[in-house]
């Protein structure tokens, strides 16, 4: 049974999605660095504000405020209990080197690196229709999958938001900044044979379902 996941994948590539579904299927813990890091900027954390600083703009928040808040959550026993699925991390060449450090520490490795690949005109499409819920941070999207009640969310009622990086132009910018940083991490993968590909491209469900069988999960 395969039990610890990097997804890699552009902003909108589905990576949360995907996550989501599998971790509530087999029970691995969903780390997505992006959570956490709106998390911290919720509860007011001083790490928190700087982060949103370039959040908002669409660039990546520095090594030093994310890496910290993965290695305290990569420590976590129930972690270690139940797996993960690594979502939005690492996004640079220096974070895959950093991971690959701090699990040879702990004796842990990664048992797939998934690449979900989607073309650019539909990653714009679901970036800017995107809207989570703010209970329980649940993905939906306007264009693809509308919740049943308008801004309302299906799993748990809580009310739907845009985040606030989601607007046109800064989805391109985070699409920049992507190919940029996180183009290397994926050749880095790529040479070390760990990669593997799949589309993003799919409704989620059917996504899901090829994801399943392509990895031999039942
Ligand atoms: P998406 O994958 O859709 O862009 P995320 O929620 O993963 O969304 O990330 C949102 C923002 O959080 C990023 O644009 C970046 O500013 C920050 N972020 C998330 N993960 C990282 C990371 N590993 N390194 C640096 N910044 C990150
Ligand atoms: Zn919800």
């Amino acid at each position: 049974m395969l039990k610890t996941f990097v997804f890699l994948g552009a902003p909108g590539a589905g990576k949360g999605t995907i996550a989501e579904l599998l971790c509530a299927k087999y029970g691995q813990v969903h780390i997505a660095t992006g959570d956490l890091l709106r998390a911290e900027k919720a509860s007011g954390s001083p790490l928190g504000q700087q982060a949103s600083e370039y959040m908002v703009k669409g660039l990546l928040v520095p090594d030093e405020l994310v890496v910290t808040l993965l290695t305290n959550k990569l420590a976590s026993p129930e972690v270690k209990a139940r797996g993960f699925v690594l979502d939005g991390f690492p996004r640079t060449l220096n974070q895959a080197q950093l991971l690959q450090r701090e699990l040879d520490k702990d004796g842990l490795k990664v048992d797939l690196v998934v690449l979900f690949e989607v073309d650019r005109d539909l990653l714009l499409r679901r970036l800017t229709a995107r809207r989570l819920c703010k209970v329980c941070g649940a993905i939906h999207n306007m264009m693809f999958t509308p919740p049943k009640v308008e801004n309302v969310c299906d799993s748990c009622g809580g009310a739907l938001y845009q985040r606030s990086d989601d607007t046109l132009e800064t989805a391109i910018n985070r699409l920049g900044v992507y190919e940029q940083e996180t183009g290397p991490v994926i050749n880095w993968y790529e040479q070390s044979g760990q990669l593997r590909r799949i589309t993003g491209a799919l409704e989620k469900h059917a996504n899901f379902a090829v994801f399943c069988q392509e990895y031999g999960l039942e």
